[in-house]
């Protein structure tokens, strides 16, 4: 029998080019889609060579075709840091707006489950502490990160009016703060901004007074728990991420021995509307999908520093992708 096909957009990002390793290693064939604004082929390179892979260079803003028939479509083209959505904030507002509603048509055409990936942002500066998936939000429309969070939330709405409307079969899945090999090392993003300070010998940015909190999920943990999402009977908006909660301080702190630097920590001003805690509830995720991370921050940051750590040198003084300078206009 012919393998199931899998359309995963942004496959040469972060997300996108672990979803293609494990929806390939489940046996599907997978196409993968991305316009490398802020992806890089890297990512995916040791792929290229396999008949179950194929790729095509394009921006999903714009019209997608795709030939053949698809089971699933997985929708994780976007800008994902802070930084970027303020050097690209129309293509950031651009791919989770026209690009969800070009890849919900397709999903229609193709008769296929879609699944779209949403974020911890559409909470915004929460209020309500630890975030379950009823919380409304707090998020300021137009702030720095308002064309990200409206974005999503726009995203959100379209996907649940396209489920209810058409009849499509529909998943959303909110994503919290994830890391792990492949994240960009220059995207602004805080642990590869610690990793990368650390690796160059530079003392280590905190923003703020650091006591903001994030929680940190592994990325395996993550697909792991996206996959099962998507196989599940479950349409409603579902966190998935790590409750193990931490300060920006500790965890620079934790990056300051893991590396062995010897550089300082200092401080620097807080962006505006930079959330100041964010800890999933994943009652839902455990309840449903029976999923919880596995992996603990220890390990988890220790793989991922040593992926950094074999990355040509180059790249640590590169301060921006390559591909940011063709398309800010
Ligand atoms: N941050 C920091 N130093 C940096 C980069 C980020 O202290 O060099 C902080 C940032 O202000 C935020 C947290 O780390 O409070 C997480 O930032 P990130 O950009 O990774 O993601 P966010 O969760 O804010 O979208």
């Amino acid at each position: 029998m012919a393998r199931e096909r899998v359309l995963i957009t942004g496959a040469a990002g972060f997300l996108g080019s672990h979803l293609c390793d494990r929806f390939l290693k489940e046996g599907y064939h997978v196409v993968g889609m991305d316009n490398l604004i802020t992806g890089d082929l890297r990512n995916i390179e040791h792929l290229f060579k396999r008949e179950d892979f194929e790729f095509y260079h394009h921006d999903v803003s714009k019209f997608v075709h795709v030939p053949g028939e698809l089971k699933y479509i997985l929708h994780f083209a976007s800008p994902a840091s802070p930084i970027d959505y303020l050097k690209i904030p129309i293509q950031t507002l651009k791919v989770g707006s026209l690009g969800t509603h070009n890849l919900l048509g397709l999903a229609r055409a193709k008769k296929a489950r879609i699944i779209v990936a949403s974020t911890s942002e559409v909470y915004g500066d929460p209020t309500v502490h630890p975030q379950p998936e009823e919380y409304y939000g707090n998020v300021n429309p137009v702030g720095p990160r308002g064309v990200y969070d409206e974005a999503k939330r726009f995203q959100e709405a379209i996907t649940m009016a396209y489920h209810t409307f058409h009849g499509l079969d529909t998943r959303i899945v909110r994503i919290f703060n994830t890391y792990g090999p492949r994240m960009r090392l220059n995207d602004g993003r805080v642990l590869p901004a610690f990793i990368g300070q650390a690796l160059r010998g530079e003392d280590l940015t905190v923003f703020g007074d650091g006591s903001q909190t994030r929680s940190f999920c592994y990325v395996d943990d993550l697909v792991d728990g996206i996959y099962r999402l998507l196989l599940s009977d479950y349409v409603q908006p579902m966190n998935i991420g790590n409750p193990d909660e931490i300060t920006i301080r500790e965890f620079a702190e934790e990056i300051v021995k893991l590396t062995g630097t010897t550089q300082k920590v200092i401080y620097q001003p807080l962006p505006k509307d930079d959330p100041k805690q964010r800890q999933p509830d994943i009652r839902k995720a455990r309840q449903i999908l029976n999923w919880q991370p596995k992996v603990s921050r220890a390990e988890g940051l220790k793989i991922t520093y040593e992926y950094f750590k074999s990355l040509p040198k180059d790249l640590l003084y590169q301060r921006d992708h390559k591909n940011f300078e063709n398309y800010i206009r």
